[in-house]
């Protein structure tokens, strides 16, 4: 395996973990919780974003999560380089399982260059690892995304259902200020086997909807 290709958290991880600003990233940390009385999966995280100037020490951090009951999580990927990462990180931590897709708000920036349907090609290899269980986060985002770009985020949410449903994933659904469009493309397509709302933002309606469909919502800390 070609070096540049491991995420840079992997390499040297004590050296690289202090790297960039010279601080000390975990220095910042508050104390750890106490452990939660039944151990969970975390469904939803993003260890290729840097802390602060400094990439996360991804086993480390795994190491922390799992002392206080979060025995594993899925890494998400957001465009292509955070869905390749996705890839290389769940073949070097066996405690993570991974998700890819191009971010609503990522997937008109490649309908702009002419490469959306590439991407999501690869998208569509990179899902076939056995170790990626769901594809997202993929979905509606009406609040940093308008004008022709939305035509494209919804393509893109289609074409991402369909990959789902023929590889037999999970969808991660990002959801804002989307609702009812959200389930209008779901309803349009057919939903796959299994949903997830992440970080629900709706109502009582809407939950209610995703309760009669056997959808799943995420409540996430913001
Ligand atoms: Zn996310």
């Amino acid at each position: 395996m070609c070096n540049s290709l491991i995420p840079a958290a992997y390499r040297s991880l004590g050296a690289d973990a202090t790297a960039g600003s010279g601080r000390s990233a975990r220095q910042d940390y508050p104390p750890a919780p106490e452990p939660l009385p039944v151990p969970v999966i975390d469904n939803h995280t993003h260890l290729d974003f840097p802390d602060g100037d400094s990439p996360v020490a991804i086993a480390a951090a795994l190491d922390a999560a799992q002392a206080v009951g979060v025995q594993g999580a899925v890494q998400v990927g957001c465009d292509l380089e955070s869905s390749r990462f996705t890839v290389q990180a769940v073949d070097l931590d066996s405690r993570l399982l991974g998700a890819v897709a191009l971010h609503p708000n990522d997937a008109p920036d490649y309908a702009r260059r002419g490469e959306l349907e590439e991407a999501l090609a690869e998208i569509e290899q990179l899902a076939a690892h056995p170790r990626i269980r769901a594809i997202g986060e993929t979905g509606l985002d009406f609040f940093r995304t308008e004008g022709e770009g939305l035509a494209h985020q919804r393509y893109s949410f289609r074409r991402h259902i369909d990959i789902a449903k023929r590889l037999d994933l999970t969808l991660q659904i990002h959801d804002r200020d989307a609702h009812d469009d959200v389930v209008q493309v779901l309803r349009e397509e057919g939903a796959p086997e299994r949903v997830v709302f992440h970080c629900f933002s709706g109502d009582e309606a809407l939950a209610r909807i995703c309760n009669a469909a056997g959808w799943n919502m995420s409540f996430a800390g913001t």
